[in-house]
């Protein structure tokens, strides 16, 4: 199931996206519509989402980000060869840092250069884990019960600044640095699926997420072994070789198998 987050006029709703790439009847162009939702989906786990009957073609509404994360914790180093494309050995612990929830933006929003401070951004598609329960110390075994689904996730950095403050909270932090979307699908096996990142079409990443350093399991049960998940937060599980700049006027897409592709223009703040 596609879980999206979506504005129609000036309401924000929750909604179950249906349909595949070919047009349908009153679906327009994307072929895909959008069911609304009564409330929203992180409901009990036992719970089905309930419709409220209204649906809308999804081109005739605006998806925005599929959640508002409390927070968004990050993985560092966890494809081998983007370790060693900026110099570095993949850890032997998962690496982890956080990215503040005020940086998500939905798919088609701008990614904002802050070329006052930083003359490098880079792009870095990633897999992204939202988490449907509160949870705390989740063992391996049991992180599935605790993932509601899986986005696609843009973590935006500033490369110069992450090189030159040594740690990472400047230069993963700013505004606009993680784009999430389009929407969340729930019933995916992400074991083992094809990312693949393209700046104006040309693809630049092309990996798949059974080369995680530290699988799905193992990166949940580190991280919640630290600090407590709220539904609605997000963990990025690292990016595949291939990262590089953007600049104002580029268009950066993220896809992943499975769920969608995930699509951002790129600005100047000045
Ligand atoms: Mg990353």
């Amino acid at each position: 199931m596609r879980i999206a987050r979506f504005a129609v006029g000036d309401q924000v709703r929750y909604g179950v996206v249906d349909g595949d790439a070919a047009p349908a009847n009153g679906a327009g162009a994307s072929g895909l519509t959008v069911a609304e939702i009564a409330g929203h989906p992180f409901g009990p786990a036992d719970e089905d989402v309930k419709l409220t009957g209204a649906r809308y073609p999804v081109d005739d509404v605006r998806l925005l980000a599929p959640v508002l994360p409390s927070k968004v914790v990050a993985i560092g180093r966890n494809y081998v060869e983007h370790a060693r494309e900026l110099g570095n050995e993949a850890p032997s612990e998962p690496l982890i840092f956080l990215k503040p929830s005020t940086a998500v933006i939905g798919p088609g929003d701008a990614i904002v250069r802050p070329d006052r401070l930083s003359q490098r951004v880079d792009f870095e598609g990633e897999l992204a884990i939202v988490f449907g329960r509160l949870c705390r110390d989740v063992p391996p075994a049991r992180v599935p019960e605790v993932i509601f689904g899986y986005t696609c996730a843009n973590d935006v950095t500033a490369r110069d600044l992450q090189r030159s403050d040594g740690q990472w909270a400047r230069a993963k932090g700013f505004d606009t640095f993680c784009p999430l979307g389009p929407w969340i699908e729930t019933a995916l096996d992400a074991a083992d699926v094809q990312l693949t990142t393209a700046v104006n079409g040309e693809v630049k990443q092309d990996s798949r997420t059974s080369l995680l350093v530290h699988d799905i399991p193992t990166l949940v049960s580190y991280v919640t072994a630290v600090m407590t998940i709220l539904p609605g937060d997000v963990l990025l599980t690292g990016t595949p070789a291939g990262v590089g700049p953007i600049v104002a006027g580029d268009s950066v897409s993220v896809a992943i198998e499975g769920i969608g592709t995930l699509t951002n223009r790129v600005i100047d703040s000045e």
